[in-house]
């Protein structure tokens, strides 16, 4: 049966970067709630409609209705799947359902990784932020252009700035990291699940030290 992994940093901090990669090390499907919201919004669905206000506030978007925007993906996972959980849980009340709903399955968290970046680090990294609409790849304007100013390495789109990526939906977003998301590392720390990562260090060397820690906590090594 494959391992869960839920993945744990302020934003800002290489999350969705190191979840892609790891994600591929480690054969597991990844699942970000912020691209499954981002996807609602762009069909125009009725939970993406009621998602996007809060999400353009750099509020988190209510429990009620991310918790079962995400389990409800969780369902569909064959039995051999491992998970990779990006964006969630968030809330205390989240990493409870999921908690949940993974035993109900006979599965559980296996090892939640986490990044610390000093919060000066955190707004130059968001605000320089360009995302692929298309593909979700994400690059910086300064420590990770893409080859072409503007245009994804991968899939020749045109990148974007998130709305949210700007300067004061980023002050609301920490905000809301600090109050409701935080808690989360006591949370897993109190499970023995945490391992903890310095996330300031060039992205390869994050990877490797994300890597080890996964597999020594799993008794991989
Ligand atoms: P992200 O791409 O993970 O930074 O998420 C972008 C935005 O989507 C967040 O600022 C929230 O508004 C919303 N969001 C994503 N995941 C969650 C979650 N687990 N709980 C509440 N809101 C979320």
């Amino acid at each position: 049966m494959g391992m869960n992994l839920v993945i744990l940093g302020p934003p800002g901090a290489g999350k969705g970067t190191q979840a892609v990669r790891l994600a591929q090390a480690f054969s597991l499907r990844h699942l970000s709630s912020g691209d499954l919201l981002r996807a609602e919004r762009a069909r125009g669905s009725a939970l993406g409609k009621k998602a996007a206000e809060y999400m353009d506030a750099g509020k988190l978007v209510p429990d009620e209705i991310i918790i079962g925007a995400v389990l409800s993906q969780l369902s569909d996972l064959g039995d051999k799947a491992g998970l990779l959980l990006d964006g969630f849980p968030r809330t205390v009340a989240q990493a409870e359902s999921l908690g949940k709903a993974l035993n109900q399955a006979g599965k559980r968290v296996d090892v939640v990784p986490a990044l610390a970046v000093p919060e000066d680090l955190i707004v130059d990294r968001i605000t320089g932020r360009r995302t692929c609409p298309r593909c979700n790849a994400v690059y910086h304007v300064k420590t990770l252009p893409p080859a072409r100013d503007g245009i994804c390495d991968a899939d020749g789109a045109v990148l974007v700035q998130r709305p949210d990526d700007t300067a004061e939906v980023v002050k609301q977003r920490l905000e809301a990291y600090h109050r409701q998301t935080a808690p989360l590392e006591a949370y897993y720390r109190d499970k023995g699940l945490l391992a903890e990562v310095d996330g300031t260090q060039d992205m390869d060397t994050v990877f490797q030290a994300l890597s080890e820690a996964v597999r020594r906590r799993l008794g991989m090594e």
